[in-house]
């Protein structure tokens, strides 16, 4: 599937999680099992860097005719001017 952020252009996205290591490479693995306990994601997340509120934005999945329908597989938040991953498929992933 393809995938475009709600940006206009492109950013760089951190992750705030701890990252395994799986054979020896450093991957990003969350389990299915996982996301599943996760607490929901709001429309709005208080920060753990700056202790304020902002609002979760998220992307666009692009169908093979090439138009976008929206898709809430990967949620975003901005604090400052960085862009931090907050959710997969309206699961707050943040505290896994
Ligand atoms: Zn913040």
């Amino acid at each position: 599937m393809t995938y475009q952020a709600a940006f206009s252009r492109p950013v760089t996205v951190r992750l705030m999680l701890s990252v395994r290591f799986l054979g020896g490479c450093p991957m990003l693995a969350i389990g299915n099992d996982e996301i599943e306990k996760a607490p929901k994601l709001g429309n709005f997340i208080l920060c753990s860097i700056c202790g304020k509120r902002h609002k979760v934005e998220y992307g666009e999945e692009v169908l093979p005719d090439g138009t976008k329908k929206p898709s809430k597989l990967l949620a975003f938040y901005k604090c400052g001017e960085k862009n931090y991953l907050a959710g997969i498929n309206g699961k707050d992933i943040r505290k896994i």
